[in-house]
């Protein structure tokens, strides 16, 4: 939640659009209030929120939505704090392939689908693996673009686990473009930052040959 009100902090045209529509930025609304937004935006859609089926409709948005955005309250440095020395001289790299990607485009809020590919080549200690597809997780359940994440997860990675290189790359689809407006169907963007070691022409080709299996 930071990033946003952060985002809103430095961007003066969004601090305008607050401040006429008189909403408060600083907190957190109350569930209450969002689902009371839910309400309103079902009355935008042409539909009828006191109608049976949708009564309790905002109840659910608003529960489905902390699942979908629960990344706000987690912290990648308490995530990858643990970490281990004992690996038997293991010094190559640690590839997750395959790891499921749940996000929202922040420009629609609809959702972004994929896979995400993450590896980092340890200096000296490791880090549980399960703990690398919770950072995935972290940055992806947000409001986000493809671009940041990736970023944002390969940011993580370097500053708290401290690698010799660390490579992500995430192949994803969007429905704000199969869906609205110009209705591209099967289009996968992807997205990739290669970090340090991986950097290297060997180490990259290393890396797709594990990837693609
Ligand atoms: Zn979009």
């Amino acid at each position: 939640m930071d990033a946003v009100l952060d985002r809103i902090d430095h961007d003066p045209e969004l601090k305008v659009v607050s401040q006429d529509t008189e909403i408060s930025t600083s907190k957190r609304p109350s569930r209450a209030e969002a689902e009371a937004a839910v309400r309103t935006l079902i009355r935008w859609a042409g539909d009828d929120p006191t109608r049976e089926g949708l009564i309790d409709t905002p109840k659910r948005v608003t529960k489905a939505y902390e699942e979908f955005f629960e990344g706000y309250d987690q912290d990648p440095e308490e995530i990858l704090a643990r970490t281990f020395d004992e690996v038997a001289g293991y010094d190559d790299m640690v590839v997750l392939r395959g790891i499921r990607v749940e996000s929202h485009c922040e420009h629609h809020m609809v959702p972004v689908q994929g896979t995400a590919h993450v590896a980092y080549m340890p200096n000296g200690s490791v880090v549980g693996i399960s703990k690398l597809a919770r950072i995935v997780e972290t940055y992806s359940k947000r409001l986000q673009t493809q671009e940041t994440m990736t970023a944002q997860i390969a940011d993580a990675i370097e500053k708290y686990l401290d690698p010799k290189g660390v490579a992500i790359v995430i192949d994803a689809t969007h429905q704000c473009m199969s869906c609205r407006g110009v209705k591209h169907q099967n289009v996968y963007t992807i997205t990739r930052q290669f970090r340090g070691c991986f950097k290297e022409a060997d180490q990259e080709r290393r890396f797709w040959d594990l990837v693609r299996g």
